[in-house]
């Protein structure tokens, strides 16, 4: 029988994972018995609450179930790479610990693996019900200039939550960038991906990790790490000053010569220089941006660290 291996990151989840592993347990027995075998790999993200106690508790009562525990925090892209490299089925499913990823889709996205030769299946919010406004017009506008910019095409409401076959996970796990954008990374690899859409769900405990600032820090990662158009940008902006400037100076001299020259101007003057100052410091911040990722990739440093895992029991 084939296994499916269902990657699940857990950061302070300890309110959602007892629930997430009953409605799992349920559409497994109900949807793949006889089908498939499943494992259970849970990541602990160095959590703060009981979420390790319970990720035990459940492993105890279920041998199905993997865990893999971080020394701190990492981050759900660590998390999930960790995930990817753990699993060993022949098909990988990545889900939330919320029940935002609806378990009842993962038939439906074997089945179109199984009969409509896919690779992988995504899934897609079209909805975003539930959520600020003011962050659905953010990612809106996100999502708008990330593909305007990358040759990478990024889904808009396209979630983490996905079925993939053993071929494609290992394409993943062999991109072992420091930082990680997943969207990017599996639109990256390519191969041939169905897009199931369903409705916003909410999480059914506990409180979001992504604040407003992780976002916009999350989607500046997004853009520095698939493309690099705020470069080219930069350096038109400098032409286009470059040009502006050069013709500015004919225009004074011929000026100059014609009429003489009374001072006046020098409050435009002052206006000119902070404004190209400030376009100036933009661009470095935009340089520094690459090179602070630059940084980090050069030192080469772990993408994550295990502290335990289930086989040390
Ligand atoms: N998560 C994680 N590490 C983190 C933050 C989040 O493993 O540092 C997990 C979290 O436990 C959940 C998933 O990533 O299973 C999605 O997080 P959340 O529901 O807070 O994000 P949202 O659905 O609001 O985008
Ligand atoms: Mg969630």
């Amino acid at each position: 029988m084939e296994k499916i291996s269902v990657v699940v990151s857990c950061y302070n989840e300890e309110k959602a994972l007892p629930l997430f592993y009953e409605e799992m347990e349920r559409v497994r027995k109900q949807d793949f018995e006889n089908i498939a075998e499943f494992e259970y790999i849970f990541i602990n993200d160095g959590s703060k609450d009981k979420t390790l106690e319970i990720i035990k508790g459940l492993r105890e009562k279920d041998s199905k179930v993997r865990y893999v525990s971080f020394s701190r925090n990492f981050g759900k892209e660590a998390a999930m790479l960790a995930g990817l490299d753990a699993s060993v089925g022949d098909y990988v499913a990545v889900m939330d610990a919320d029940l935002q990823d609806p378990p009842a889709l993962l038939r439906q996205m074997y089945d179109a693996i199984k009969n409509e030769n896919y690779d992988a299946v995504g899934t897609r919010r079209v909805t975003r019900k539930g959520e600020p406004p003011i962050r659905s017009f953010f990612a809106r506008i996100f999502y708008k200039i990330i593909n305007k910019m990358s040759d990478i095409e990024m889904v808009d409401g396209a979630r983490d939550y996905r079925l993939m076959k053993r071929q494609v996970v290992d394409s993943i796990i062999s991109l072992r960038e420091y930082n990680r954008y997943s969207k990017g990374l599996f639109s990256f690899v390519g191969y041939n991906t169905k897009w199931i859409e369903y409705e916003n769900v909410e999480r059914v405990a506990g409180e979001t990790k992504w604040s407003f600032w992780k976002l916009f820090k999350y989607a500046i990662e997004g853009i520095t790490a698939f493309s690099t158009t705020p470069l080219i940008i930069s350096s038109v902006i400098g032409i286009v000053f470059c040009i502006v400037a050069f013709l500015a100076i004919i225009l004074i001299i011929i000026k100059t010569l014609v009429f003489g020259d009374p001072t006046s101007g020098w409050p435009s003057l002052a206006c000119i220089i902070v404004f190209v100052s400030g376009v100036q410091l933009f661009s470095i911040g935009i340089i520094g941006q690459y090179l602070s990722k630059t940084y980090l990739e050069v030192k080469k440093r772990p993408i994550y660290i295990i502290k335990e895992t289930e086989k040390e029991e």
